[in-house]
């Protein structure tokens, strides 16, 4: 059984007149240990995609199942075990870390949630905190400082901390090193790598730069106004793609198209 099985998601937004089709008829399967791609250019779904992975957003039709169990429509009080187990890094931690909140209480977070309480052995928060801030390279004093003391690098660090804190299986991350400086970045990149592969977890990488999913993930799905046009190990999506939108993507990256 796969730890993902998302089956015909569709996902139309209604904005007054406007009808958006965001997500149109994706199936996908994420094996446990995983290191999953999603790329494609702004708007073309992917956000939406793992929204409703993570069950933050309901289909308009179609399931999403976790580790055997549906997830998609499924009431809040009912998804402990997802909240648990799959944590997200967003892109922009100025604002998805609420400024008046203490570093470590915003890393504390997921440890207070009800439902993740029911589903996790009680920790002591304190030492968690310092645990994850240990593991993502931040000084443990972190914990009693408040975001806007951080660079943007750091304050990407909090976040993937905080994600880590209730010990999940599996990380999301949408564009989460995309707003950084390139140095920076790398920083990043390498520290969610090395912590995917010590914790053992199943990281499913959103971005819509193929370089950096091809620096990350061995296997990706490439993603055009809401489908899945092609899928596969990232090398052959570079060496052979079959689809001429993933041949644009590949000859829009410089550094590619200067080497053929
Ligand atoms: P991506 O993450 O690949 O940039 P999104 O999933 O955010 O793409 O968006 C896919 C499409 O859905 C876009 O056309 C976007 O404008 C639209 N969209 C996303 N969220 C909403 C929303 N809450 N309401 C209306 N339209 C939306
Ligand atoms: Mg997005």
């Amino acid at each position: 059984m796969s730890l993902f099985e998302v089956e015909h998601l569709t996902r139309v937004y209604a904005t007054g007149r406007r009808r958006v089709l965001a997500l149109d008829d994706v199936s996908l399967t994420v094996e446990r240990g995983q290191r999953l791609g999603i790329v494609g250019e702004s708007g073309s779904g992917k956000s939406t995609l793992i929204r409703l992975m993570a069950s933050l957003d309901k289909p308009t039709s179609g399931t999403v199942r976790f580790d055997g169990r549906v997830v998609s429509g499924v009431p809040e009080r009912d998804l402990g075990f997802l909240r648990a187990s799959v944590q997200l890094v967003l892109q922009d931690p100025r604002s998805s870390l609420n400024p008046r909140m203490r570093v470590g209480s915003i890393v504390a977070e997921p440890l207070r949630s009800p439902l993740i309480r029911r589903e996790r052995r009680q920790v002591d928060q304190r030492a968690r905190v310092r645990e994850v801030l240990d593991a993502v390279g931040l000084p443990a004093d972190s914990a009693d400082r408040y975001p806007h003391e951080f660079s943007g690098g750091q304050r990407q660090r909090i976040a993937i901390a905080r994600a880590l804190a209730p010990s999940p299986e599996v990380l999301i991350a949408d564009e989460a090193v995309s707003a950084l400086d390139v140095s920076v970045r790398a920083q990043v990149l390498n520290l969610l790598m090395g912590l995917v592969d010590d914790l053992g977890l199943t990281l499913l990488f959103v971005s819509h730069d193929l370089a950096v999913v091809r620096h990350v993930c061995p296997d990706a799905v490439v993603m055009q106004a809401g489908r899945i046009v092609e899928s596969g190990p990232t090398q052959r999506l570079f060496s052979a793609p079959e689809h001429p939108y993933t041949a644009r993507l590949v000859a829009a990256i410089p550094a590619f198209r200067s080497r053929s």
